[in-house]
């Protein structure tokens, strides 16, 4: 009993960690990605190399190294490859400030990366009180971050024989670490993440609240991914009440001769017929509730509109995607004038997140099947693709009605 207790006391218990993570006091450095987007699946301390292997060149060091640490970063889900995203935490146990720490991520798969190019990693420090404003939130700090090589990894590994018998070439990204403060809580990422539930909730939920976009905007699920999680999509358009959502769209798709005739009969009308058959609508003061007749209003009452579809993040790891898709949909709803014109003349459908699933698992292209959804647009699966499924079902339900100007999916590789 005694001895177990001594053995406990060994460990301490690491302040500003949500869960209760406790981690040997021995330990040097501490890494851990059990988080939304992480994925880093081993750390290993290994003795400081003198030189680097850069293309088969030694490369000496310039800067003297307390600690060095060499990390592989997870395969996307049920496959043995697209390693390129990478997000973990560091949690410095013993290091002091100023030592410098070299990391060196191992498997990397692609040799075109920013990184190749000189591009730091972005960091972001758990304790953000009494930073600097240079330090707070996601950046990149040359002071911090430096030493930055990428280059092929000295001997080729077959990481998973579970999913290939090959072993593969790899490229290693390496850079120095410098310790700022003694036990710090350091976040690092090839870019600053996008999450599913934190940072698109707060961007969707942030347009639902606001009471001005209540007559552009709604917001409605299409179906759900494979772990069960909703996926949105926001319809912009001038009078979006007007509109069906997706599902009462569905149920008269599945008609199709329904939506046919529906559709027929308004495109035949003339003009003026059109014109008196809106203010009838406009007069009365039911709406009815049968879904043909529902279809037929909304027809109606949007038979002068096109339609743009975008979406986004098909490919988890291309955050650069999401930030592209907040900054159209923020010009859409907007109070400029071609924003108005264009919510005047489309309805806008936008699913700004195409693979949850990927992103919460910390993938860079595939979804939980090890599907690369953007490879299965011609034949999505109802079971294995949903998402895309649901996309595509939606476009032909569209361009059934009224003409797709536009279908933009936003990627983003680097
Ligand atoms: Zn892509």
């Amino acid at each position: 009993m005694a001895a177990l207790k001594d053995k406990y006391q060994q460990f301490k218990k690491v302040s500003n960690f949500k869960s209760k993570l406790i981690i040997p006091t021995s330990i040097t450095a501490f890494f851990y990605s059990r988080f939304e987007s992480g994925n880093l699946l081993r750390a290993v301390k290994v003795g400081i190399k003198q030189d680097l292997s850069f293309s088969g060149m030694p490369v000496q060091r310039q800067v003297p190294i307390s600690y060095e640490y060499d990390l592989y970063i997870g395969n996307d889900t049920e496959t043995a490859t697209h390693t390129h995203w990478y997000y973990f935490q560091m949690i410095n146990n013993k290091p002091k400030q100023g030592q410098k720490i070299r990391l060196n991520i191992r498997n990397l798969m692609r040799n075109k990366s920013l990184h190749a190019e000189g591009m730091l990693p972005k960091i972001y420090y758990e304790k953000q009180e009494g930073l600097p404003p240079s330090k707070r939130g996601w950046h990149i700090d040359p002071a911090v971050t430096s030493e930055l090589k990428f280059f092929v990894t000295d001997q080729k590994v077959n990481f998973d024989a579970q999913f290939s018998s090959k072993e593969r070439q790899y490229y290693t990204m390496s850079f120095i670490y410098t310790v700022q403060q003694p036990y710090e809580t350091i976040y690092m990422a090839y870019d600053r993440p996008y999450t599913f539930s934190k940072d698109l909730k707060k961007f969707m939920d942030s347009k639902r609240n606001e009471k001005r976009y209540s007559k552009i905007l709604q917001i409605n699920a299409i179906c759900k991914t494979l772990s069960g999680a909703e996926c949105k999509m926001m319809t912009i358009t001038e009078n979006v009440h007007n509109n069906i959502d997706y599902f009462e769209l569905l149920n008269t798709f599945q008609k199709s001769n329904d939506q046919a005739k529906i559709c027929e009969g308004i495109k035949s009308m003339s003009s003026s017929e059109k014109e008196r058959e809106q203010k009838k609508l406009q007069n009365s003061k039911e709406k009815s509730t049968r879904p043909d007749d529902k279809y037929h209003d909304y027809i109606l009452r949007n038979h002068a509109k096109k339609a743009i579809i975008i979406t986004s993040r098909v490919h988890p790891g291309e955050i650069p995607a999401s930030f592209a898709l907040e900054g159209m949909v923020d010009f859409l709803l907007s109070e400029n004038k071609e924003a108005k014109a264009l919510r005047e003349k489309y309805i806008v459908y936008v699913v700004p997140m195409i693979n949850i699933d990927g992103v919460v698992h910390g993938n860079q292209r595939t979804n939980l099947a090890g599907l690369d959804l953007n490879r299965v647009w011609s034949n999505p699966s109802y079971l294995m693709s949903p998402v895309v499924y649901a996309i595509k079902n939606l476009a032909n339900m569209v361009k059934r009605e009224r003409k797709i100007d536009v279908f933009c999916d936003i990627h983003a590789h680097f």
